[in-house]
């Protein structure tokens, strides 16, 4: 029988259970860039802070949340942000102006709030920069959103997980195919794993599979498992490698070939998307250009047990 995903999501976090505990984060004014407190130029304020509760954290393994609990907030309490124009303006004209894209999507999802994002992502094009959302749609944007983000040439990064439920990997893929149809470029991106169960093995070929059936530009962020997590029983520890300094076990890449694109963090910042929405089309020389500080793949780190991960993960702001 196939073990119950759900449910070892929601004890891995149990020992933040105690809410009573745990006050709510204040409301944070939206700021971008290093000009803005915020540690790289790439960056935006989520425009919510907190997200999901410890029985939701997304695939267990949500460092931001895991940080936010520690310190005894409650993340499942979200507040919204406050987007001031003067403000986010002013920090936009202190981005290095070699910096061509501004991601949002951080500490949070974006899409806890369509409308500020929107009038973020507004501001952002005025001061002609790219802009990334990287999001799971846990709230999916209506039709009249998505278009008003196309106009802006919005690009979404959308993650996926064999250990999403079915219906939520069905849900992000049509508003992935939607946004593709209306002309955007929206990135799949596999949260991936070896998984000792056989069909999480299967779920998570079937997206790999999608992906490039598709023609999408798909990407890959390996899951890391914190070595005491209940989630452990799903991975096949035979095929991992231990991260010392936190103690969690991860693979690296394991689809290199079939998803090609750079997953944010290693993106080089003169990267201004794509000029074509398919992963056939996109010109291979200039993928090359845009892959920086990328993740070892599963046979690098095997080979030389190579346990670094790049400086953009694992970063809380309070
Ligand atoms: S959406 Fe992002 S920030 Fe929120 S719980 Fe999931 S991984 Fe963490």
């Amino acid at each position: 029988m196939n073990k119950n995903v759900g449910l070892i999501i929601e004890k891995s976090y149990n020992i933040f259970k105690d809410k009573t505990k745990l006050k709510a984060l204040e409301p944070k004014i939206i700021r971008a860039g290093i000009y803005g407190g915020l540690p790289w130029d790439c960056q935006t304020t989520d425009v919510v802070s907190g997200c999901l509760s410890f029985d939701k954290v997304c695939y267990a393994n949500c460092f931001v949340a895991r940080e936010a609990f520690k310190k005894g907030i409650a993340f499942g309490a979200r507040q919204f942000n406050i987007l001031n124009k003067e403000i986010l303006k002013e920090d936009l004209n202190h981005i290095d102006c070699n910096q061509k894209f501004l991601r949002n999507g951080w500490n949070s999802d974006p899409s806890w709030n369509w409308k500020t994002v929107l009038e973020l992502c507004k501001l952002v094009r005025e001061k002609n920069k790219h802009i990334i959302l990287n999001t799971k749609f846990l709230i999916p944007p209506a039709k009249s959103f998505m278009k008003q983000f196309l106009r802006l040439s919005v690009e979404f990064r959308v993650s996926l997980s064999a250990l999403d439920k079915r219906y939520a990997i069905e849900q992000k893929m049509d508003l992935i195919n939607e946004y593709k149809k209306m002309g955007g470029l929206v990135i799949p991106v596999l949260i991936s794993a070896k998984f000792t169960e056989k069909f999480l093995v299967q779920k998570q070929n079937d997206i790999v599979k999608y992906i490039t059936e598709n023609d999408l530009p798909g990407s890959e962020i390996p899951l890391r498992v914190y070595e005491k997590s209940p989630m452990i029983e799903l991975i096949d520890l035979n095929m991992s490698t231990k991260i010392n300094k936190t103690k969690e076990i991860w693979f690296g890449l394991l689809y290199k070939n079939e998803l090609c694109m750079p997953c944010t963090s290693s993106t080089s910042k003169l990267y201004t998307g794509l000029s074509n929405n398919k992963s056939s089309k996109i010109d291979r020389s200039y993928l090359k250009k845009i892959w920086v500080d990328p993740f070892p793949t599963h046979e690098e780190l095997k080979k030389t047990n190579c346990i670094r991960i790049p400086e953009k993960i694992g970063y809380f702001q309070e």
